[in-house]
């Protein structure tokens, strides 16, 4: 005869429960976002971003070891130039901090998986994603490459990936062809297939010093209201040879992460981006909630949406908590 369920039964006890658990959360999933700037000794905390640098060359290196030796098997990195021009020229230039620090991380840490973010928006004196016209618009197809450059040039560094964050139609197979062309054949790419217009990325703007001078970015980014529309994006990415995706920001957008995982053999990405560890950190320094189960209850959520890899800020801080 049917015996009523008890649920409550695998959950009496803490082995139970671990047990029982469907969504292990381990470091070897985490990807460490690090922002690179000039010079050297540097090590400035972004006060938008508390417990987040940014950091000269050297700092970063040390930085990623420490990482590494946390068990954080990737970092992801961001230039913070001093030099910015109209055309994000310094973005493919082999002297500019991401294309040194590829380099210098790999020598300290040869065993860490070296990831670079592909984006104008830190390069470019008006702080957009793109060449401009006269108009203010985005030339998309001169943009993809610039674009391709710079990519090409963090491959020649000895990237081991490069992560387009422009959301520029068309970039991931001008990428993929710039790369073919240089050698890079074997080379992946993780581009940015669904990146929506979001709130969230503003503490990030402070760490990259990125924000448009003036508009918005809504002429590439997505709008939050669309779904068929980042599934769409991210078909049309994977087509051009994408070889992982992400999906950005993670938290408002889980469903989306859902979605995607029953659409693709690919690993996915998710990026816990700058405003949903800010407003973690807010709160947990006012007391509001607690801060440490709240980092873990937000990485196991976008695993269990469906996403394989996280970019976090909480990278370090969590590794380190597994370690205690
Ligand atoms: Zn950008």
């Amino acid at each position: 005869m049917n015996q009523p369920h008890r649920n409550r039964r695998l959950r009496t006890c803490p082995a139970l429960r671990t047990l029982a658990r469907e969504t292990r959360l381990t470091t070897d999933c985490l990807i460490a976002p690090l922002f690179v700037v000039e010079g050297t000794n540097v090590r400035r905390e972004i006060s938008s971003l508390p417990g987040v640098f940014n950091l000269s060359v050297d700092k970063a290196t040390e930085e990623a070891r420490l990482l590494f030796d946390l068990g954080i098997p990737a970092v992801l990195l961001f230039g913070v130039p001093e030099h910015r021009d109209a055309t994000g020229t310094s973005s493919a230039s082999p002297q500019a901090p991401v294309q040194r620090a590829i380099a210098a991380i790999r020598a300290a840490a040869p065993d860490m998986a070296v990831i670079t973010d592909v984006c104008l928006c830190e390069y470019t004196d008006h702080g957009h994603c793109g060449i401009l016209r006269g108009d203010a618009t985005i030339d998309n197809d001169a943009t993809i490459e610039v674009l391709a450059r710079a990519a090409v040039s963090h491959a020649d560094a000895g990237a081991h990936m490069v992560a387009p964050s422009d959301m520029m139609d068309l970039r991931v197979a001008a990428i993929r062809r710039a790369l073919d062309a240089a050698g890079h054949t074997e080379l992946p790419i993780m581009s940015y297939a669904a990146k929506y217009a979001s709130c969230f990325y503003g503490p990030f703007r402070d760490a990259a010093q990125s924000a448009p001078a003036f508009g918005d970015r809504l002429s590439h980014q997505m709008d939050p209201a669309n779904a068929r529309e980042a599934l769409r994006e991210i078909l049309t990415d994977i087509d051009e040879g994408a070889d992982a995706i992400i999906i950005k920001p993670a938290l408002p957008a889980l469903d989306i992460i859902r979605t995607v995982r029953d659409q693709t053999l690919l690993p996915i990405a998710g990026y816990n981006v700058s405003g949903e560890y800010a407003m973690v950190k807010a709160a947990a320094a006012r007391g509001w909630i607690d801060g440490e189960r709240a980092m873990i209850e937000t990485l196991t959520a976008i695993r269990r949406a469906g996403a394989d890899l996280i970019i976090t800020y909480f990278a370090r801080e969590y590794a380190s908590l597994r370690q205690r």
